[in-house]
């Protein structure tokens, strides 16, 4: 057949080059079959999120959207850590946004107005030059993008793509995992370079002059014709090769609701409900414990959202305890919950060889071990270019377990002993303030006399022998800048911000509210902590303190920072020997108080190198979500915190790891001796070094 434009414009292609009218209207047939298929896939979908609890917070957040939509199409999550991953996203992304809109166009023109109005089209003239061009431009970066991937996957095969065969967990296949990340890499291959292989066949069989525009279909015709191929060697070929790519694209477009191309669109959804400030703790639900005891607690958004997740894997690599060994990766914690929710909503269709109870969420389809290795450092919903919020999930099922009384004995032990003395300690309240007597002024009782900081101390910064050197440097140093201060005795008690990430929410309400009557006693001004735990719940956590013109609260970082550049405190012996700071999780992702501990050591003069992982990508000493209070898990390979020191011995010429967190100097200093790094490296609370650097004369002054 001899091609020849059907309006009558030589610069035009018809849609249906060469094909026979029965081969058009199977295509028409698959097409819509296909559809149908496609819809019926996403129904089945809609129904399983509908089988989730309501909840108000799956609303989008409108005025949030353009923000999401500017994320979304300039990939700037996906590039933000990884450039080669988020370049070959980009490629991909546009690409694949360039052939749809095209397809979608061809659509409008062929089928839509040309049985209207036979003799007119748009898809000609410039207008068809332009098309081309752009086309031919999505379909290259669509494929360099896809082999960029390919590349990774195959090639490079980074730690973060590796989904490990595990059998703790009834639902993940990891085989079926990687089987499908290379069907979508492949159908899209395949639909991108078919698309071209089609375009040169017709060039090479038709040969029109100002087809140049489809620069790489143009080459590749070139290149047939180099090979050998005739123009009526391309016109046969032309219809084979039109059934196989039509083919794949049916298969496409079928496979993006059953898989992870579903990403495509929860993506989406996943981040515009994403909220504006992660690391808030999950309200308790309608259920026996206020947890999710079964996969229909979830929420419909949160189910929607588990099918959010690319398998980037960004979450497994940052997570502390999927490097350590523990059985938790945040990664499979998601890909678990996603299956089971495939397979058992709505209603239960359990797996052959199953019984036909549903199984508990917590404990059953995720393995309690799982739950308890968190220990809630917020990497993971940090790091999830999709904005996919990992520890609200582990946080809920925890409270499940709690409410069965599924917890080990050390961590009952703990809950009884802050419920009993106040304290995770099990220590008698009266001895909280013991330290004071070491020092030789008076510390004020904020309940007795009005101050202006009311110093809140927290459990291990009064108790543990460790972190009270520190506390009584601390003493010293806001004496010595003359800061008026007090704390409150015995009045004071944990948080409860750890009890509550265990998954005792009672508890932690009842902590709150004895703190916040010890504080409603007291005359302060501002609130002063050297714990980011404490830090976090008096910011966070304790509604009443929080609201519009709440009481400020300070780290002790922030005060110090303040100080020193007041002149309040002056440096006389400037700081020796390199340092290396560790931004605490509670402090640095939570809080984002990055900036403050920094300005602290320039002051001092301290030559600070960052550790590789810093600031928002700090790793965590693996203390928090009171995984301080449990046992260690058999097989561990290496606690976080012995991750971290080797991390900071790792720096040349380093000699202070520096911390502003009373858990991490214990975490950190036990560590060191687990790796014989204690000659190598010291761990100093950042408060130590202020207090060596403003001298014994201004101590003594004050
Ligand atoms: S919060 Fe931290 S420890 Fe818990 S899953 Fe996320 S990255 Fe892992
Ligand atoms: S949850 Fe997010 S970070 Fe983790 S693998 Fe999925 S998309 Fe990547």
């Amino acid at each position: 057949m001899i091609w020849a434009a059907e309006a009558g414009d030589p610069v035009s292609r018809p849609v249906f080059y060469s094909l026979p009218l029965w081969l058009t209207i199977t295509f028409y047939v698959v097409a819509v079959a296909t559809l149908v298929w496609f819809f019926y896939a996403v129904a089945r979908k809609i129904r399983r999120y509908r089988s989730g609890r309501q909840d108000p917070a799956d609303r989008p957040a409108w005025r949030r959207l353009p923000g999401a939509l500017l994320g979304v199409f300039t990939n700037r999550n996906v590039l933000r850590d990884n450039w080669y991953a988020g370049l070959a996203h980009l490629a991909v992304f546009w690409g694949f946004v360039g052939l749809f809109v095209a397809t979608i166009l061809v659509l409008v023109d062929n089928d839509i107005l040309h049985p209207l109005l036979p003799s007119w089209t748009f898809m000609k003239g410039d207008f068809y030059l332009v098309f081309s061009w752009l086309a031919d431009f999505s379909g290259a970066i669509l494929v360099v993008g896809l082999a960029m991937f390919v590349f990774r996957r195959a090639v490079l095969r980074p730690r973060q793509l590796r989904v490990e065969e595990r059998d703790d967990v009834a639902f993940l296949k990891p085989r079926v995992v990687r089987w499908e990340d290379w069907a979508f890499l492949v159908l899209l291959l395949t639909a991108g370079l078919g698309g071209f292989f089609l375009e040169a066949l017709r060039i090479r069989a038709t040969n029109p002059s100002f087809e140049g525009v489809s620069f790489v279909g143009w080459l590749l015709s070139g290149w047939l014709g180099d090979t050998g191929v005739t123009a009526s060697g391309a016109d046969t070929t032309f219809g084979y090769l039109w059934v196989f790519h039509a083919l794949s694209a049916m298969a496409l477009i079928a496979f993006i609701p059953t898989s992870k191309a579903w990403h495509m669109l929860a993506g989406w959804y996943s981040l515009a409900v994403k909220p504006a400030r992660i690391g808030d703790m999950p309200p308790a639900v309608p259920t026996a414990g206020g947890g999710y005891g079964r996969l229909e607690d979830l929420s419909r958004g949160e189910l929607a959202i588990l099918e959010a997740c690319i398998r980037c894997g960004r979450c497994h690599v940052e997570c502390p305890a999927a490097e350590g060994g523990f059985p938790l990766s945040p990664r499979d914690l998601i890909l678990a919950l996603q299956v089971s929710a495939r397979r058992l909503l709505p209603g239960l269709r359990p797996a052959p060889g199953t019984t036909a109870t549903a199984p508990a969420l917590a404990g059953e389809v995720i393995p309690a071990s799982w739950l308890w290795s968190c220990t809630s450092c917020l990497a993971c919903d940090e790091v999830c270019p999709l904005g996919i919020q990992h520890l609200p999930l582990i946080l809920q099922m925890r409270r499940d377990l709690v409410a069965r009384g599924e917890v080990s004995d050390r961590i009952q032990d703990t809950l009884t002993n802050v419920m009993r003395y106040g304290n995770s300690l099990g220590q008698s309240p009266r001895n909280r303030a013991r330290w004071v007597k070491e020092l030789p002024f008076e510390v004020k009782d904020a309940r007795k006399e009005p101050v202006e900081y009311l110093w809140f101390v927290g459990d291990y910064a009064s108790f543990d022998p460790r972190a009270q050197a520190v506390t009584l440097a601390a003493a010293r140093v806001f004496h010595a800048a003359g800061l008026d201060f007090g704390i409150l005795y015995e009045a004071e008690q944990n948080t409860g911000t750890d009890v509550r990430r265990i998954g005792e929410e009672g508890l932690f309400e009842m902590q709150r509210d004895k703190n916040l009557q010890a504080l409603a006693k007291a005359q302060f001004r501002k609130i002063l902590t050297t714990d980011p735990h404490s830090y976090h719940a008096l910011t966070r956590e304790y509604g009443s303190l929080n609201g519009n013109g709440g009481v400020p609260v300070l780290h002790h970082t922030e005060v110090l920072a303040g100080l020193l550049e007041s002149g309040r405190l002056c440096i006389v012996a400037p700081l020796r020997g390199d340092v290396t700071y560790h931004d605490p999780c509670y402090l640095g992702r939570y809080g984002r108080v990055f900036d403050a501990p920094r300005r602290v050591l320039t002051a001092l003069g301290a030559p600070l190198h960052e550790m590789p992982r810093n600031r928002e990508r700090a790793f965590c000493c693996g203390a928090g979500g009171g995984r301080i209070w449990m046992e260690d898990v058999p097989g561990v390979k290496e606690r976080p915190a012995e991750s971290r020191v080797r991390e900071a011995a790792g720096l040349k010429g380093v000699g202070t790891l520096v911390v502003a967190c009373p858990k991490d100097l214990v975490m950190f200093r036990d560590a060191l001796k687990t790796t014989g790094l204690e000659e190598v490296l010291a761990v100093r609370d950042i408060v130590e070094l202020v207090e060596d650097a403003i001298g014994a004369t201004q101590r003594s002054e004050a």
